[in-house]
């Protein structure tokens, strides 16, 4: 799904930026990092296809095995031996679940601290819980399964 994401809408995910991306990451886990996490195959097959992106690894901060669903500026930080990557980048985050968007919007902060001038994420796949009433809300609106045709940017057909 990312490599189609990329590939379809690429250009959609520049123009709205301005400038495209440099750098690709994605979000660790306390789990798994590194190469061994699932994420880190998807942003590797976004840096197969990108022309250019070099691959960054984000390590845990201070607050990195910190359980709850919050945003933390410490929850993620950017080794020094990748931040030339960043700085001035529009870096792609690539996220293989979508629970809460604490970790990604954490991570985000991390990169913007380290210097990254644009990132986007580029979400795989969002997890939802019935008993949650937020999750409930969005389930109840869902019609459609996924549309790879359908633009993460413009929300319809590509602008
Ligand atoms: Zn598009």
């Amino acid at each position: 799904m990312v490599r189609g994401t990329s590939i379809l809408h690429g250009e959609c995910i520049c123009s709205g930026r301005g400038r495209a991306p440099g750098a690709v990451t994605f979000v660790p886990s306390a789990r798994a990092q590194g190469p061994a996490h699932p994420a880190a195959l998807l942003a590797r097959q976004v840096v197969d296809h990108g022309d250019g992106l070099l691959p960054v690894g984000l390590g845990l901060g201070a607050s990195g095995t910190d359980g709850r669903r919050a945003v933390l500026r410490d929850r993620f930080v950017v080794p020094d031996r990748w931040r030339d990557r960043v700085v001035g980048q529009h870096v792609i985050l690539v996220e293989d679940a979508w629970l809460s968007g604490a970790k990604a919007q954490s991570a985000t902060i991390a990169l913007r601290d380290a210097g990254a001038r644009w990132v986007t994420i580029l979400c795989v796949g969002r997890w939802l819980r019935n008993d949650w009433p937020d999750h409930r809300a969005l389930i109840a609106r869902l019609r459609a399964p996924y549309d790879p045709q359908l633009c993460p940017v413009a929300g319809g057909p590509c602008g």
